[in-house]
This record gives C-alpha cells, sequence and structure tokens, in this order.
C-alpha cells in the first residue's frame, strides 16, 4: 500500500496562548519567549508520514495488519468493523528540535519543550484534518502504542509500527530507541481509523495529573 510524507504544515501560535500555557506573568519573560517564539516558527518543520494499510483479519487481542501483527485487545475491539487505518509518524521535526537543544537556561529549556509540544500539537491537527478532507472521511480516531495504561496497547509494538511505516528515519528523522522513545519526544505515532464517535484512548487511562488529557476516564463495556 501506498505511503505518503506531508511537510509544509503552516504553524501559528499565539504569544499569548503560549504565555497562557506556561502562565508567564512576569514581562521580560514574556518577552524572552517572544523572540524564542518568533524562531521557533521560522525554524520549525514538523513533519507526517502515513501508510494507507489493510487490516488482514482479527482473532481476541490480535490485529493483522499488512502482515504485521499487533497485540491490544482495546485496538481489536475498535478495528473490529474496520479495512483500513493509517499507520502514521508526525514529529514537531528535528530542524527545531536541534535549535531548541542549544538553549543552556534549565527553566527556558522546559519552555520550549512545551512550545515544541505545541508545535506537535498544532501540526497533527492540521494532519488529521488534511487525511479526512484528502480521502473524505468525517472523523477519525486514532490509537498509538504506550498510550493509556501499561496494557492498553504495549510500547513495544512500537517496532512493528515502524516496520510497517519504513524508512522512518529517512522520511522524518524521527529515530525509535532500543526503549522504543522517539526522538525528537516531541513526536506521535500510532493508526487512525474511521470511526462514528471519536475515540480518545484518554478515557482508558487511569494516569492522573496527565496535562495533555483530553477526555476524562470512564468505564467501557465494550472492551
Ligand atoms: S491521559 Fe495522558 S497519559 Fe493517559 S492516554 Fe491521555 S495523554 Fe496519554
Amino acid at each position: 500500500m501506498e505511503r505518503f510524507i506531508m511537510d509544509g504544515f503552516q504553524i501559528q501560535i499565539p504569544l499569548d496562548e503560549l504565555t497562557k500555557r506556561l502562565c508567564l506573568a512576569d514581562e521580560e519573560d514574556v518577552e524572552l519567549m517572544r523572540k524564542k517564539l518568533a524562531e521557533a516558527l521560522a525554524i520549525a518543520c514538523p513533519k507526517a508520514l502515513y501508510r494507507i494499510c489493510k487490516v488482514n483479519g482479527i482473532e481476541d487481542d490480535t490485529v493483522q495488519i499488512e502482515g504485521k501483527e499487533f497485540h491490544s485487545k482495546v485496538l481489536a475491539a475498535r478495528l473490529k468493523d474496520v479495512h483500513h487505518v493509517f499507520a502514521y509518524v508526525v514529529t514537531c521535526g528535528t530542524e527545531v528540535d536541534e535549535w531548541s537543544r542549544k538553549e543552556k537556561d534549565y527553566i527556558v529549556n522546559l519552555w520550549l519543550d512545551i512550545l515544541k509540544e505545541m508545535i506537535l500539537g498544532e501540526a497533527r491537527i492540521q494532519f488529521q484534518t488534511a487525511l479526512c478532507e484528502r480521502y473524505g472521511i468525517p472523523k477519525l480516531s486514532s490509537m498509538g502504542p504506550g498510550s493509556g495504561n501499561l496494557d492498553t496497547w504495549p510500547i513495544a509494538q512500537q517496532r512493528p509500527l515502524f516496520e510497517l511505516l519504513e524508512n522512518v528515519t529517512e522520511d522524518t528523522g524521527v529515530v525509535l530507541t532500543a526503549s522504543y522513545l522517539m526522538h525528537p519526544t516531541k513526536s506521535v505515532s500510532g493508526v487512525l481509523f474511521p470511526s462514528d464517535k471519536e475515540f480518545v484512548t484518554c478515557s482508558l487511562c487511569k494516569r492522573t495529573n496527565c496535562q495533555n488529557r483530553r477526555e476524562p476516564y470512564k468505564e467501557h463495556t465494550d472492551i
């Protein structure tokens, strides 16, 4: 099946959105981040790679996608009536990541980390919107290895996902480490699939104090 690279995302992050997220009140800090934001947006080149994949079969908690085997009870339940998925990686990009690593101040470094996360968030929204428009899909849901609880979709399944996508590092700069983490760390991966109602893994996740939570935890009776 075909694979595609998407870049040229138009990332716009208003300064007040950034300062609100960072809880900055001091004028000097705001001024510093105004400059950092302008620099980051000039340098950032987020990228996405995706591949349209056929779901070959589902048995218990095992899903076969283009010959690769994935083990997740939740994924198996979500893909029950799905024939194709988009396997994907989206990243803030190595350019802004390398730029941010030159920052020596510990606190500013943390702020830049959040800024990269916002860049990734914007790219991810634009990527998903572009897929919906390109393929005429009203709604897409996403799941990725390592999201949710430890057993929702084990993070080790990043390996077959990267194998499925092929040449991820060459095409996006994203490297998968031996412990299945991605570099740049502000990268996301998984599968997107059509769904009537958006499914958000956070609704299964019992982790507390997660700043990125998109939905409250709730009991699922269909998994
Ligand atoms: S609550 Fe946080 S850790 Fe849990 S799935 Fe959502 S984003 Fe991930």
